[in-house]
């Protein structure tokens, strides 16, 4: 921690932020020119609050150097933490690519689904079966039924399953169909919920918080490390701003910081990061370029008559294309993304 003094305090001042920090158990380093005293406060506190100092009398600023969250930091651990769900490595040299429906709605729906993400070379099936839905008016997922639907067309195709848990009481039920739990943005400072999911034993994809800093993401991704789960897997999902014109603000540049800040991979959720299918194609593109580790994309096969997010979903075709291209970028920051299965299409 840095301490900035006020111009011109006097000694005793100086002296008393010393002795406070002393008291909190931090060593001090004084640094004085002609005007001004800057004090370096040593010693890895994660959960000092750094008021206590600002508040004292002469202090100008106070800015804290070390991150409050350890297990998820670069610092603790150099090597990017690779997660295997069920032998797809997310973090690893592949770009792996998650698609399906907003909803789980038939299982039409989502046997049809599940064979395009799998033909033109997805790995994991998305699909809410619990919905996080912002009226309670709207439709709220088919709940258990819906799993077992996406759990047979998952296996149909050797696709892994991302799904929504949106409660801790909902874990035994989504567990046995599930091979990623999904916190929603909603959910993401859900403290109790993110601890349950520490001890769940599989990974979670930890969505970013529709009004929270990289700083508070990568604190909740803390609770669910520090209770013994390794396997986060972040994903950006576009935050509020004061611009209306898409659902959300894709913040593209967190890919970069969280690989600078962090070991966890990252995923970018770019269709409810803008939430306009035309929209959404670029910023795929552009998160494969940015260095994400995956997408996870919404897709359906009649999107004008989906349950949820029709108009942030894909239609087949527009994924498809965007497979080809995005598999051109990532080959030209020398990485890989699946290739179309053989019987595609
Ligand atoms: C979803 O993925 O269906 C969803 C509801 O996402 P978010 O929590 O990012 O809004
Ligand atoms: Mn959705």
């Amino acid at each position: 921690m840095v301490v900035i003094m006020q111009i011109g305090v006097d000694e005793a001042q100086i002296q008393n932020v010393i002795e406070r920090l002393n008291a909190h158990g931090f060593d001090v380093h004084r640094s004085s020119g002609d005007q001004q005293t800057v004090l370096g406060a040593i010693g890895v506190k994660p959960d000092f609050d750094i008021r206590h100092i600002r508040l004292l009398e002469g202090v100008s600023d106070v800015f804290r150097v070390t991150a409050p969250y350890k297990f998820a930091s670069r610092d603790w651990k150099k090597e990017p933490t690779v997660v295997d769900v069920g032998g797809v490595l997310i973090g690893g040299d592949e770009v792996v690519i998650m698609a399906g429906p907003c909803s789980i709605e038939d299982e039409d729906q989502i046997n049809r689904t599940a064979a395009f993400v799998a033909d033109s070379g997805g790995k994991i099936l998305r699909g809410g079966a619990f919905k996080p839905r912002s009226s309670p008016y709207s439709f709220q997922g088919l709940g258990e039924p819906g799993l077992r639907m996406m759990r047979e067309a998952a296996d149909k195709h050797d696709l892994r399953i991302v799904t929504e848990v949106m409660e801790i009481s909902r874990i035994e039920t989504i567990a046995p169909y599930a091979d990623i739990f999904q916190v929603g943005a909603r959910n993401m400072q859900n403290y109790s919920l993110l601890k349950a999911l520490g001890r769940s034993g599989k990974p979670i994809l930890l969505k970013r918080g529709l009004m929270a800093t990289i700083s508070e993401w990568l604190m909740s991704a803390e609770y669910i490390l520090s209770e013994g789960n390794p396997d986060v897997i972040l994903c950006e999902r576009g935050i509020r701003t004061f611009e209306t014109y898409t659902r959300n603000t894709l913040d593209l540049s967190a890919v970069p910081v969280i690989k600078a800040k962090s070991h966890l991979p990252i995923v970018v959720d770019p269709s409810h990061g803008v939430g306009l299918r035309d929209k959404v194609i670029p910023m795929a593109r552009a998160a494969v370029a940015a260095g994400a580790d995956g997408l996870l994309i919404e897709i359906h096969p009649d999107p004008e008559t989906a349950k949820s997010d029709g108009p942030q979903s894909l239609y087949f075709e527009q994924f498809s294309e965007l497979m080809t291209q995005i598999r051109l970028i990532a080959h030209a920051i020398g990485r890989s993304i699946e290739e179309e299965r053989a019987t595609a299409h």
